[in-house]
């Protein structure tokens, strides 16, 4: 059997099978091989109600993984919508405790604590969960290398995105723009990693999510997590 067609078979398998943690580890196995384009759906600022469960709906309908990078505050109500993100076989990872800029970016340290208040409200609903992605609240251009290498320093994997719908900065945008800025940001790339929100208000979010994953699934892209 041809490596290709292995591969391919690997693949079949890890979209047949999701969300079993077998398709993680096939998923994993594909990311490798540079002959296969990938792209990662990423969603910051969950879980709420209005918005986390909609787009998991979506995610589960169309059987496609996607990374959510969560605050920790919101949590505490929220249970059940984190418990099925990770049920699901998404992949979680750390955004933040408050979101607060102000706060958590005025030293080293009270980043950390931040970090560590969403880890701990992480894990006392999901103890299994050990997960080392972390993304910083607003991105990272522009932040000062005493933060991020403490971030660094802890052993955090730090994702940043090479592609985005522009949610968060077009607060006026319909799912048809939304659309357009992922594909002229993610043109040419054969590796994106797509910035969504998962935040109060993102109704045109979900609604051009379908969309996007038909043009990912059209174009032979993979759908992989962080
Ligand atoms: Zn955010």
């Amino acid at each position: 059997m041809g490596m290709k067609l292995f591969t391919c078979a690997l693949l079949c398998a890890a979209m047949l099978c999701f969300p079993a943690a077998k398709a993680r580890e096939n998923r994993a196995y594909a990311s490798d091989d540079p002959a296969i384009r990938t792209v990662c759906l990423t969603f910051d600022d969950g879980p709420t109600d209005s918005t986390t469960p909609k787009v998991l709906d979506v995610l589960e309908r169309e059987n496609v993984p996607a990374t959510f990078f969560v605050i920790g505050r919101q949590i505490g109500r929220r249970k059940d919508i984190l418990r099925r993100i990770y049920g699901a076989g998404h992949a979680i990872g750390v955004h933040t405790y408050s979101h607060e800029y102000k706060k958590i970016y005025s030293s080293p340290q009270k980043l950390l604590e931040d970090i560590a208040l969403c880890r701990t409200a992480i894990r006392k609903v999901l103890p299994d969960w050990d997960s080392m992605l972390y993304r910083f609240p607003g991105g990272q251009a522009g932040l000062s290398e005493k933060l991020v290498s403490a971030v660094r320093e802890k052993g955090y994997r730090i994702c940043g995105w090479n592609a985005s719908v522009e949610d968060a900065v077009s607060p006026f945008a319909k799912a048809d723009d939304l659309f357009d800025n992922a594909l002229r940001s993610a043109a040419g790339k054969d590796r994106v990693v797509l910035l969504l929100h998962d935040g109060v208000g993102y109704a045109e979010t979900v609604r051009c999510l379908p969309r996007l994953i038909a043009h990912f699934r059209e174009n032979g892209y993979l759908f992989q997590t962080l």
